[in-house]
C-alpha cells in the first residue's frame, strides 16, 4: 500500500527474501516525461509483482517508469532496475563508484567463494567453520550479475524531478558509490542506507576491498549534518523525523563499537573473529549466528579495526599469514 509521504512522493512497501530486512522503501515522484523510482527492490517475482501491484494502485503503469535512480548497487536496491528497464525502457541512474563486489560484475560464485576463503583464513577464522561459511555465504540468493547502468552519477548534479530539485550527494561509507538526494527547499532527503531509524547501516571491509569505509561513512555524516534537513526517507523501516539527531546516534554508535572492540582486544582477542565474537550483536550471541552473518559481522569489525588502525589507536600485524591486532602502546 503506498503512503504519500511529502507531497507527490509516495513510498512503496516492496517485499525482500530475508526475515531481517522486510521490505525496501521505493520512492515514486511524477516527472515531467514519466515517473522517477529512486530504489527498486530484490531481483525476485515476489518484489516484482508487489512494486507492479503497488504502482497500478496509483495508476501507473511500469511503462510510465521513466527514470530508476539507485541510491547504491546492493540487491535490495538495484536488484529490479535491470526488470523495469526491459520493460519500460527507462534510464538507470547509479553513482560512478558503485561496481559489484569482486570487480566489475566479473565474479563468480567459485570465484567469490575462493575469495572468501582466503580472507576468512587471514582474519583468524578456525578452519572448521570455513567451509561451513563459506557454504552460507555463497551464491548469494538470486545471484547474477546486475545490469550496466545507462547514466552514471559524480555527485553535486541537481535532478529537477516533477515539484523538486533533488542535488545529488556522495555519501560513501556503507558502498563506494551510495548517493543520498537532497531536497534542501522541502527540507527532506532520500537517505538509501546511508542513514536508517533504528538500523545501523552496514560498514564493512571484505575480500580484498581497500580503503577505510568506516572513516568514509563517518565523513559523510559530517557532509550531511551542516545541511540541517530534518526529515529522511530512509529505504529501510520507516522515515526518519529528526535526521539530524539520528546522525549524531550514528556517530555515537560507531564510537562505543570501537570502545567494545578495544575492550576485547584487552581482555585478549587479537584476530578479527576472535574481536567479532568478544563483542555483543544486536541479533544475538556471534556463535549462534549462521555462516552469512558471522561473514558480516567479521567483515564490520574488520572496518572498525581498520579505522583503529590509521588512526594510530590500533597495531596491525601479520604472524603466519594471519592479520592480528594490539592496542597501540600497552604491549
Ligand atoms: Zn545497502
Ligand atoms: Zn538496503
Amino acid at each position: 500500500m503506498a503512503v504519500e509521504v511529502v507531497p507527490g512522493i509516495q513510498q512503496l512497501k516492496v517485499p525482500l527474501p530475508m526475515a531481517f530486512l522486510p521490505y525496501v522503501l521505493v520512492y515514486v515522484i511524477k516527472g515531467a516525461d514519466g515517473y522517477t523510482l529512486i530504489d527498486s527492490g530484490w531481483a525476485t517475482d515476489d518484489s516484482w509483482n508487489a512494486l507492479i501491484e503497488q504502482l497500478h494502485e496509483l495508476g501507473i503503469d511500469i511503462k510510465d517508469v521513466a527514470h530508476v535512480i539507485a541510491t547504491h548497487i546492493h540487491p535490495d536496491h538495484y536488484g529490479l532496475a535491470g526488470r523495469i528497464r526491459d520493460a519500460s525502457g527507462c534510464e538507470v541512474v547509479l553513482h560512478e563508484k558503485e561496481h559489484w563486489m569482486g570487480g566489475g560484475g566479473t565474479s563468480t560464485p567459485e570465484e567469490m567463494a575462493e575469495q572468501s576463503r582466503r580472507w576468512l583464513h587471514r582474519h583468524g577464522t578456525p578452519a572448521a567453520t570455513i567451509q561451513e561459511m563459506v557454504r552460507a555465504s555463497t551464491p548469494a540468493r538470486g545471484w547474477q550479475a546486475p545490469p550496466e547502468p545507462d547514466t552514471r552519477l559524480k555527485g553535486g548534479e541537481r535532478l529537477k524531478i516533477g515539484p523538486y530539485t533533488l542535488e545529488v550527494t556522495w555519501t560513501p561509507g556503507h558502498t563506494a558509490g551510495h548517493i543520498c538526494l537532497v531536497e534542501h527547499e522541502a527540507n527532506f532527503m532520500m537517505t538509501g542506507d546511508h542513514v536508517l531509524p533504528t538500523i545501523t547501516p552496514n560498514v564493512s571491509i571484505y575480500g580484498d576491498q581497500q580503503g577505510d569505509p568506516l572513516k568514509d561513512f563517518l565523513d559523510s555524516m559530517d557532509k550531511l549534518k551542516p545541511m540541517g534537513i530534518q526529515r529522511g526517507l530512509a529505504a529501510h523501516e520507516h522515515v526518519i523525523e529528526d535526521l539530524p539527531a539520528r546522525l549524531d546516534e550514528l556517530k555515537e554508535h560507531h564510537a562505543n563499537r570501537l570502545n567494545e572492540m578495544f575492550t576485547a582486544i584487552r581482555n585478549g582477542a587479537e584476530t578479527t573473529y576472535d574481536i567479532a565474537a568478544g563483542i555483543l550483536w544486536g541479533p544475538g550471541s556471534f556463535h549462534k549466528f549462521g555462516g552469512w552473518q558471522q561473514r558480516a559481522a567479521m567483515a564490520e569489525t574488520l572496518a572498525h579495526l581498520v579505522y583503529a588502525r590509521n588512526r594510530g589507536l590500533l597495531k596491525e600485524e601479520e604472524r603466519l599469514g594471519v592479520m592480528v591486532y594490539t592496542l597501540a602502546g600497552e604491549r
